[in-house]
């Protein structure tokens, strides 16, 4: 559809105001003012369908997390350099969903600052320098995350320390794709040395949403874990999409892969739409930063962020979230499955939990991504009110990944409406 007048307006006053960095999504822009569980409102009261947004995983404005930051914040907001309870007490809860040997937990704002913290403490730790990424990794915004978010295209050139890898695509990999992955960490560790740079870690989302989505087989990790520490590097699980309970199975993309990382950092749905993230570090990782930095973040760690977080946690554990994520993310993927036998396009369907990838394709025979068409059934969705994304460096994965209270009968609407718009596009 056309851009309405009032829609194209906002646009014009978008770019006056905030310039030319920012980008919006679909052809027709989405204009929201409202949102509930899993659903958004436009001005005009139109529902729109969210099978995108993780952040607010426990559904958009969700009345618990809405009191505890309104509570806290009529009664105290401030900083780390006193004394108060809140941080102490969400810092046991929340570090109580880790392994034991994970016992440390640093508060940022963003999941860029939890990255970028991880790599300062890695480089302290191991004297090293360099990092390595796969191939189409996100990490953040920091100069540092750009550096390491080949994502962002030509104009975020790679550090000078930072190697790449291919993503573990499961979909194109022959054989184990765990033992892949690892010899080409093994391989980007030696190109590294030959450049005279000391390796402090390998740093990847553990369920790779920007590369295209890769949860599987399970285990596939531990590999190049063994790889990065027998080099000397630590292992930085990026959990900011993943993370919490999304998987399903697992709290933590990591845990599927029967790891325990060095480094956790956290994000997006920390506080359901409240800025609130950190890092989760082992003692003794940390130990030569925190004996030689201060680390102080305004921001991090105050009392009505925990109150969001605990919020959080409060619902995911009382509305047994991890659980639909599993049934309703198998109900998806089921469905999904069948749409496959009808729609030559679809020529992969892999997912854990509510984080579903479906890659389409030229062809099934030589898997040729066909990233048009994946833009033209978002947009399609779109049109019908059902919102979601593409990812993967040809953009030809759809990336499914609504809110954890999402229904089975949310995923009907959805596989309905893919059903509909594929068929449409075939013809
Ligand atoms: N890591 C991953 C995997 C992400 O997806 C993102 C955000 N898209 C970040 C880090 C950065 O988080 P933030 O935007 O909160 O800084």
């Amino acid at each position: 559809g056309a851009v309405p007048e009032r829609e194209r307006q906002m646009i014009a006053r978008r770019q006056r105001l905030l310039g030319p960095a920012y980008r919006l999504f679909y052809e027709n822009p989405v204009h929201v003012v409202r949102g509930e569980g899993a659903r958004l409102y436009d001005p005009n009261g139109n529902t729109y369908l969210d099978v995108y947004n993780n952040v607010a995983c426990v559904g958009h404005s969700h009345p618990h997390v809405v009191e505890a930051i309104a509570r806290q914040a009529a009664v105290l907001n401030t900083h780390t350099r006193y004394l108060n309870d809140l941080v102490l007490d969400y810092a046991e809860r929340l570090l109580a969903c880790f392994p034991p040997a994970l016992a440390h937990v640093m508060f940022t704002c963003t999941g860029s600052e939890a990255n970028d913290l991880a790599l300062r403490i890695a480089r302290a730790h191991t004297g090293g320098t360099g990092f390595i990424v796969t191939r189409f990794a996100y990490h953040g915004v920091t100069g540092t995350l750009a550096g390491m978010s080949p994502s962002l295209g030509e104009g975020a050139p790679l550090g000078e320390a930072v190697r790449t890898v291919p993503a573990p695509d499961s979909y194109r990999t022959e054989g184990d794709v765990g033992a892949r992955f690892a010899q080409d960490v093994e391989a980007a560790i030696a190109d590294m040395k030959r450049a005279g740079i000391r390796p402090a870690g390998l740093i990847v989302d553990t369920i790779f949403s920007s590369d295209g989505i890769f949860p599987d087989p399970a285990g596939f990790l531990a590999p190049a874990v063994e790889a990065i520490r027998r080099a000397g590097g630590v292992f930085i699980a990026d959990e900011v999409q993943p993370g919490f309970g999304r998987t399903g199975s697992h709290m933590w993309g990591f845990a599927r892969h029967g790891i325990t990382p060095d480094m956790v950092s956290l994000g997006k749905p920390m506080g359901n739409g409240h800025p609130i993230a950190g890092l989760v570090v082992r003692p003794e990782v940390v130990e030569t930063f925190g004996r030689t930095v201060r680390y102080f973040n305004t921001f991090g760690g105050n009392p009505v962020s925990c109150a969001a977080g605990m919020a959080v946690l409060d619902v995911i554990e009382k509305e047994g979230l991890l659980d639909n994520a599993r049934r309703v993310g198998a109900h998806l993927k089921g469905g999904l499955d069948s749409l496959a036998q009808r729609h030559e396009v679809i020529g992969d369907v892999r997912g854990a939990g509510l984080f579903v990838g479906v890659e389409l394709v030229r062809d099934r025979a030589s898997r040729a991504p066909a990233g048009d068409i994946a833009a033209r059934l978002v947009n399609g969705l779109r049109e019908r009110r059902i919102l979601i994304s593409a990812a993967g460096p040809a953009g030809n994965v759809l990336k499914i990944r609504p809110p954890l209270v999402f229904s089975e009968a949310d995923a009907d609407l959805f596989l309905a409406a893919v059903d509909e718009v594929l068929g449409g596009l075939a013809q």
